[in-house]
């Protein structure tokens, strides 16, 4: 969990020690925003539900997000099209569209502080082989009737503040917030809705009897009519034969900055969206409201203990960012990330009254939410609210060796950004491609 995260929130909600014995309705295991938003809609239309953590609420990668709320998961409506069934398509594509909407309605709804930021997120071209698709994604989403725009020449310089880049995306639908903070809010809507939550339990095993599912942990056995599965990363196949070995987890790092000078904070960012660009390993940066800048950087892909590379970090900074030359980390801290072998995330149904959702490949924040519901709708017996198809569990058999396959990849990934870095330092200053090219 970051501290400057929990520095800016409202501090976490109380929750309810664990008692062995007890029953519910549902059971959610995992209070991140998937099992939280799950827990809220469960408890708002009535049922008995307990969430179960074995940390604590945010404690995933729900607290050490970059924060940014994006429309669609990983991949854009065409994309989405492409690989799914007309009808499907179109559910995973308005869900996404709304995803936004649905994170920033709940936290008015809730009145969560959360450090809200609604400006709209950007996707810079990295390099020039980039500019024509990002314009053609412009171009589809613009016709859909998204309020979508390309920014190219001074327009991209200006919104982005950067020499670095002379092509962008805007998407005026998403904005940014503190992860943490929305993990606490959703905690604090749910329990005020009626559901139960227990931090500090881990469970270590399902079993069902009867009609109920046995919930066993380390402090004892509790009962549920369903059961939830919002562990993420932490999915594990102790819990349901298979499922741990779907989910490739890979750690992400974040830095936040010292508070940036007026003078800085007038040209980076100006209008505060979120940046990301078309590269291949981490290129998010955000300017936070109290001046401060966050980035997702590069660090060690499976090392619990490791840290932010902070060389690579500045690096980059200075190089999209020359007026902030010398600028000081005060903080990094990694998070596992939960990636599936397509990037599209999961809904399972496992077996009568057990359902699982996860697999969001870094793009959670408002598909976990969208999941949540989700997998309320299955509990609750509405499966047609359901906007993700249910899919059949696939173990990867290559999973026991998916360290060295990531690892390899990530290698790539490093020396591919940067010969790019290397070729384009300074795309803003060339002359705007031109538009017959789209
Ligand atoms: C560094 C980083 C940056 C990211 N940036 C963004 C971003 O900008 N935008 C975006 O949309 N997404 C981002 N993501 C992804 C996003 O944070 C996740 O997709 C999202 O938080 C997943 O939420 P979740 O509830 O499914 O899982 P988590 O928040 O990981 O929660 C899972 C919970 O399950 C609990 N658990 C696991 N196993 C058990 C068990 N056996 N018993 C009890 N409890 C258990 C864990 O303790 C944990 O609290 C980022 C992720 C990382 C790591």
């Amino acid at each position: 969990m970051s501290s400057y995260f929990d520095r800016r929130a409202e501090p976490a909600p109380a929750t309810q020690p664990f008692a062995a014995g007890t029953r519910s309705d549902v059971i959610v295991v995992g209070a991140g925003y998937t099992g939280l938003s799950a827990a809220l809609s469960l408890a708002e239309a009535g049922t008995e539900v307990t969430v179960i953590d074995a940390r604590h609420v945010g404690w995933g990668a729900s607290g050490r997000a970059w924060g940014q709320v994006a429309a669609s998961a990983k991949f854009m409506p065409a994309q989405v099209e492409a690989d799914f069934p007309p009808d499907v398509a179109a559910r995973i594509n308005a869900a996404g569209a709304g995803a936004p909407d649905l994170v920033f309605g709940l936290v008015e709804k809730h009145g969560m502080e959360c450090d809200v930021v609604r400006s709209g997120n950007l996707i810079a071209a990295h390099v020039p082989s980039r500019e024509a698709g990002l314009a053609r994604t412009v171009a589809d989403l613009a016709r859909r009737g998204y309020p979508v725009e390309l920014l190219e020449g001074a327009a991209c310089r200006e919104v982005i503040g950067s020499p670095r880049y002379r092509v962008a995306l805007h998407d005026r639908r998403g904005g940014s917030l503190n992860p943490l903070a929305y993990a606490r809010g959703l905690a604090r809507a749910a329990i005020a809705a009626g559901a139960r939550i227990h931090e500090g339990v881990a469970v270590t095993g399902l079993r069902r009897e009867q009609r109920d599912w046995v919930v066993a942990t380390g402090s004892g056995e509790v009962r549920a009519g369903a059961v939830l599965l919002a562990t993420n990363a932490f999915t594990s196949s102790r819990l349901f034969p298979g499922i741990g070995e779907e989910v490739f987890p890979v750690r992400a790092y974040q830095l936040v900055s010292e508070p940036l000078t007026a003078e800085q904070l007038a040209t980076v960012l100006p209008a505060r969206q979120s940046l990301n660009d078309t590269r291949k390993l981490f290129s998010g940066i955000r300017v936070w409201p109290d001046g401060r800048l966050q980035i997702g950087v590069d660090g060690p892909p499976f090392d619990m203990a490791g840290q932010a590379f902070l060389r690579a970090g500045s690096r980059r900074i200075e190089m999209t960012y020359p007026q902030l030359k010398g600028l000081r980390w005060q903080e990094g801290w990694g998070g596992w990330v939960d990636m599936t072998s397509d990037e599209y995330p999961r809904l399972h149904a496992l077996a009568p009254g057990l359902w699982s959702g996860y697999g969001f490949s870094g793009r959670g924040i408002a598909i976990g939410t969208v999941m949540g519901r989700d997998l309320a709708a299955f509990a609750l017996g509405r499966p047609q609210d359901a906007v993700h198809p249910v899919t059949p569990l696939r173990p990867k058999v290559y999973h026991a060796i998916h360290r060295q396959l990531i690892g390899a990849l990530v290698m790539w990934y490093r020396l591919h950004d940067a010969v790019s870095d290397a070729r384009f330092p300074r795309l803003g200053e060339q002359a705007s491609p031109a538009r017959a090219t789209h």
